[in-house]
């Protein structure tokens, strides 16, 4: 049997604006199983960001529940700041349309930063090598490793989103969120980085939530979604 991985139960999500309250997310209902590979699509200013930001944790719901199923089942929004961070790094991997990774520090080093800001910088240096061993074992599965010393800058757009998967993956996730993370690359590097997501789905079971405007991509996932005005319907919609 399939092992539900999320359940969102009637999450709402508005904002306060100077020309008054602004309702997002209106009521949305969701599930997803563990090793699912799940697209979300849907009209720019939909709620698309909105819905992956509080599934991720990055954002509070204003109502709603966000229940995990790691751990027996968790809600994480009833943790403290501190637990929530915690929690996010443990369980969740991002992906973004940019890649943020930080142009003064090689390929290596980016891979291993959310492991250093965890520690504040201070890791043994047996412990530092070991996390360098794990960050070449995957920039080599991810077909980056012969870049590890290279900068971001020196990289061409997929190579540099190919390092920001290896980051997000580094904790051993058991959800990727990616928010448009082809939105940047042309359509070689988009269906290749898409290959690279079913590769590692198939492998280790991660799931992956992606919201994307890439249609061809969608259709390639088993599940989809599309977000209408803060709705999120199930199978492929018209916006
Ligand atoms: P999508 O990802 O589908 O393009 P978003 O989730 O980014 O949509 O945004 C949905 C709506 O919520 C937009 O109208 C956006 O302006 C609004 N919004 C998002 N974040 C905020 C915020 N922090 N404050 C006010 N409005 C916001």
């Amino acid at each position: 049997m399939k092992k539900e991985i999320l359940t969102v139960k009637n999450l709402r999500k508005s904002y306060s604006t100077k020309a008054g309250t602004l309702e997002v997310l209106k009521g949305i209902d969701f599930s997803a199983y563990e090793g699912e590979i799940l697209a979300v699509t849907g009209a720019s200013g939909a709620g698309k960001s909105t819905f992956l930001h509080i599934i991720g944790t990055l954002e509070k719901p204003t109502s709603g529940d966000v229940i995990y199923g790691f751990e027996g089942s968790i809600n994480p929004f009833v943790l403290s700041d501190n637990e929530i961070s915690n929690f996010r790094n443990k369980h969740i991997g991002f992906v973004f349309q940019f890649h943020y990774l930080l142009p003064e520090f090689n390929v290596l080093e980016n891979v291993i930063m959310p492991e250093l800001i965890a520690n504040r910088g201070s890791i043994k240096r047996k412990n530092r090598d070991k996390l360098y061993e794990k960050a070449k074992e995957i920039l080599k599965k991810l077909g980056v490793h012969e870049r590890a010393f290279h900068r971001p800058g020196e990289l061409s757009g997929g190579e540099q989103q190919r390092v920001a998967v290896a980051r997000a993956l580094f904790k051993n996730p058991s959800v990727v969120l990616a928010d448009e993370p082809t939105g940047n690359l042309d359509s070689r590097a988009a269906q290749e980085l898409f290959e690279l997501f079913q590769r590692i789905n198939e492998e280790d079971k991660t799931t992956f939530i992606i919201v994307t405007h890439n249609e061809m991509l969608a259709k390639k996932c088993a599940q989809r979604f599309t977000m209408i005005d803060g709705v999120l319907f199930e199978g492929e919609g018209s916006f």
